[in-house]
């Protein structure tokens, strides 16, 4: 058995982070590879390093003192290295990254935080320190190299049969430091799940995986045990966000599970994340997976009599939206209408001219804008296999007096989505979850 077991900043903010880590390391023979992003926040009001970090380079950009700021950073390792009576050798290269700041891209400085973070984890934990700068092989697209890395892996292996690396950030063909997108720590963990053919990708942060529902909305909502990759990218969508988006791009083709575990409470079961779940295995899993939402939107709705004998109407509408580059969320349709739903903060502030150049495009004098549309998605791989969730979905809320503006359902029928407005928002969320998760225990 093959683990990777990746630990988000939180679980490295400080030494009392780092002893539960290194619990969690030795409790199991099979996590011998470990990827750490930089240290986190240590309580609400602290900051990320890698947060200082910009803000180190932005104050080197316009010429302010960045000394201050980076002394804090400087005495957030060196704390953990006292306190945890390590004795790598980190002062001497703090020393020198203070003195070639002002010269070093932003990527190399900001990859610094992810550096520190696992030279000191490896020293911790005994293990031997691997740069992710002789491992991720990253093109100048972006894209990620694998085979390159995992030669590269392979050529560590020999030597090495476990080892600390830090996450975020690789290596471009002529030999810079690149860093992902924040949150990167995740991919960098994914991309090593694939290339060293991982039995599973565990991936440790502060929440015990994924709730049914948001718990400022529903109280206690539960966990949700298992997840498709695909369910997840709508419920991610909607803004339950615990993994980088991306993170499943690597491995989604070789279905290696993620497994979302909190270093606080290493107790807990967790979430796992699959590609897909064999539907013996999955016969008892709630009808509905999640149940994720997002405020603020705004529906330009467009009506014409005979729309449907006008060609390419649809298309020039979308073609205004598209020179104000505003993305489109759903376009529900009728007979003689449809509307664009779109972010009401993308449209705030050109709604007006949007307006008019629709009007001229298509000839039309009747559009109706209406705002403060709140929609939700109800995610789960089993609705389509059981008739009459839609049903049960739109009865629950009609009784309960809630008005469902819009809905629209995705081709893979895992995604039932209604728009309702602003103000009932949190209101139809508890509905669904009492219906579908209460109500069926
Ligand atoms: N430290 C980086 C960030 O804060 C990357 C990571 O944590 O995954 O975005």
């Amino acid at each position: 058995m093959l683990k990777i077991t990746k630990f988000g900043g939180s679980s490295v903010a400080d030494s009392t982070q780092f002893k539960k880590v290194k619990d969690i390391i030795e409790s199991d023979k099979a996590r011998r590879f470990v990827i750490v992003s930089a240290s986190g926040k240590r309580n609400s009001k602290d900051n990320k390093i890698t947060d200082l970090l910009y803000l180190c380079h932005a104050h080197i950009e316009y010429h302010v003192d960045y000394m201050p700021l980076f002394k804090m950073i400087e005495e957030r390792f060196l704390d953990i290295k006292k306190e945890l009576g390590l004795d790598t050798d980190i002062d001497s290269e703090l020393l020198r990254l203070e003195k070639e700041l002002p010269s070093l891209s932003i990527d190399e400085l900001v990859s610094r935080g992810e550096y520190f973070t696992a030279r000191l984890m490896a020293d911790y934990l005994g293990f031997p320190f691997v740069d992710a700068k002789d491992v991720i092989e990253i093109r100048y697209d972006g894209s990620f190299d694998y085979d390159k890395t995992s030669e590269n892996l392979k050529s560590i292996l020999i030597e090495h049969d476990r080892f600390v690396m830090p996450g975020f950030y690789g290596v471009t063909p002529d030999g810079r430091i690149k860093v992902m997108t924040r949150g990167g720590s995740d991919i960098s963990g994914s991309i090593l799940a694939r290339c060293l053919k991982a039995d599973i990708y565990e991936n440790w942060t502060d929440v015990s995986g994924f709730l049914i529902a948001d718990p400022r909305i529903v109280k206690n909502p539960k966990n949700i045990e298992r997840i498709t990759y695909s369910e997840l990218r709508e419920l991610s969508y909607m803004g339950a966000s615990v993994l980088h988006e991306d993170a499943v791009f690597p491995i989604r083709k070789y279905n290696i599970p993620i497994h979302i575990l909190n270093t606080n409470r290493p107790e807990d079961p967790g979430t796992i994340i699959l590609d897909s779940i064999d539907a013996e295995d999955d016969k008892n899993a709630p009808i509905i997976t999640g149940i994720a939402g997002k405020k603020d939107f705004t529906a330009v709705e467009i009506y014409k009599k005979h729309m449907s004998n006008d060609v390419g109407i649809v298309r020039k509408t979308l073609s205004v939206f598209e020179k104000y580059n505003v993305s489109i969320e759903h376009i529900p349709s009728g007979i003689d209408s449809f509307s664009i739903v779109v972010q009401s903060k993308d449209v705030k502030e050109n709604i007006y001219d949007i307006i008019s150049e629709i009007k001229d495009a298509i000839h039309t004098d009747h559009i109706n804008i209406v705002e403060g549309i709140a929609l939700i998605a109800t995610v789960g791989r089993n609705m389509n296999r059981r008739p009459g969730t839609s049903g049960r979905l739109f009865a629950a809320l009609g009784n309960n007096g809630i008005n469902i503006r819009m809905i629209a359902q995705g081709s893979d029928e895992i995604n039932i989505i209604v728009g309702v407005e602003n103000k009932d928002f949190e209101r139809a969320i508890s509905i669904i979850y009492d219906n579908f998760i209460e109500e069926e225990n």
